[in-house]
């Protein structure tokens, strides 16, 4: 049992900043490990003991979790924001109609220095900075803080984040409110902030250009069935694009080589969930749904509150969408019940973002079957998992 934030390791803290959020006497700082996530670090000259952080930390308790009521396929109609996101656009269409409403959305957007870091949006013109997977774990900073206030000031709040922020969160707010509505983005687990820092330093040492973007999904150039690309953009507006299973960080992370170490016993992978709204890649689509327009990316919606199910009522209009269950779901998404089984010593357990040879050693082997399977027409791929 841990009677304090001092005991915080990385093996047994999901870092998401919740501690810090809560402590009155402000002496909780997020720092950087080793291995280049954030942990919790007291000021004990400050602290109470007034035992606050420990209550608020969703490993030590996990807040209760919903059952499921309803899941759908589903993408959104609009193409352009379907183009832009990195799934079905399933967030962007809830997002927009929360907005619509007055109301405030939450979500992940990228920093200075390709940090990823959650903010608070109030218009549709900003929606864009929280599209789109950005595979590393964000800094919550003083979100949390903000959802409150927005609470008690009547405000709707739509708050997006992986499972453990979204448990964060609720621990923080150690209640529920009316109108605060949870989505929970599906997560196999989270490579650190340090890591990507220092993979945008090597792309920039390797090419010497000054990188002015980053998209793990890239829609454009991507054709079904292929595996995904991610894009580059460099200051001079030129453009990279790679396949991500032969990238160094991108392959390692889909491997789940990288992740934190809190990922690989992660509290949240079972039938229930742990926010109003799940959001997660259709996978298997063309077997339980056949016919389905999934050409731009498909999403599963899986719906555990009565207000969740209104706002997705309200938002029909603007989706193409099929009754599903969530079993289908699971059947071909392992990662929404089960933690990354990857075993101890193929994890990068000791990665130290210092070290030289750090990418090197996290590219992934050269695929004949990766290779193969690009070269196999679209068509012929489709057809062949339908029949399986
Ligand atoms: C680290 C990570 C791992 C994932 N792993 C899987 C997986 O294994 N299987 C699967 O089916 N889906 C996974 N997803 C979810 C999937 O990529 C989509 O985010 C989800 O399906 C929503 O897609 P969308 O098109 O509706 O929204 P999009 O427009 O793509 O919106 C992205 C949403 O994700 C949130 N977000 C983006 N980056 C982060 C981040 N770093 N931390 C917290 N929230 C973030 C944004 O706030 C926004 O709500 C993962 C997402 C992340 C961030």
């Amino acid at each position: 049992m841990i009677n304090s934030v001092l005991e915080i390791t990385e093996r047994s803290c999901c870092g998401c900043g919740s501690c810090f959020q809560s402590c009155p006497k402000h002496c909780i700082t997020m720092q950087e490990n080793e291995r280049g996530f954030l942990l919790p670090e007291v000021d004990e000259s400050l602290c109470v003991n007034c035992g606050l952080c420990v209550r608020s930390c969703p490993e030590i308790e996990q807040p209760k979790p919903y059952s499921v009521k309803k899941a759908y396929a589903a993408v959104a109609r609009n193409m352009p924001m379907l183009k832009k996101s990195t799934s079905g656009g399933i967030f962007g269409v809830m997002s927009l109609a929360v907005l619509n409403q007055g109301g405030v959305v939450y979500g992940c957007a990228w920093g200075d220095n390709f940090k990823a870091e959650h903010i608070r949006i109030t218009a549709a013109d900003d929606l864009y900075l929280i599209q789109q997977s950005k595979y590393l774990q964000s800094d919550t900073a003083n979100t949390f803080v903000q959802v409150k206030n927005d609470l008690l000031n009547n405000i709707m709040v739509l708050y997006s984040g992986t499972a453990c922020q979204i448990a964060g969160l609720r621990k923080f707010l150690k209640q529920e409110y009316d109108n605060l509505l949870t989505v929970e983005v599906a997560c196999h687990g989270v490579p650190s902030p340090g890591l990507f820092r220092k993979y945008i330093d090597w792309i920039e040492k390797n090419t010497g250009k000054k990188v002015s973007d980053y998209q793990f999904r890239n829609k454009e150039k991507h054709k079904k069935g292929e595996h995904y690309k991610y894009c580059v953009t460099f200051a001079d507006e030129s453009k990279k694009y790679g396949f991500s299973k032969e990238d160094a960080y991108y392959g390692s992370f889909l491997e789940g080589r990288t992740l934190r170490c809190t990922c690989y016993n992660c509290k949240y992978k079972n039938n229930e969930r742990i926010a109003d709204i799940m959001l997660s890649d259709y996978w298997g689509i063309e077997r339980e749904h056949k016919d389905f327009p999934a050409q731009n990316g498909a999403s599963a919606v899986v719906l555990c509150s009565d207000a969740a199910i209104d706002l997705f009522s309200s938002i029909k209009d603007s989706l193409i969408f099929k009754d599903s269950s969530f079993e289908q779901i699971t059947k071909h998404n392992h990662s929404l019940v089960q933690s990354s089984l990857v075993d101890e010593n193929l994890r990068i357990k000791t990665i130290n973002i210092d070290s030289n040879d750090l990418f090197t050693s996290l590219k992934p082997k050269f695929d004949i079957k990766v290779r193969v399977k690009n070269l196999v027409p679209e068509k012929l791929k489709y057809f062949m998992k339908t029949l399986r």
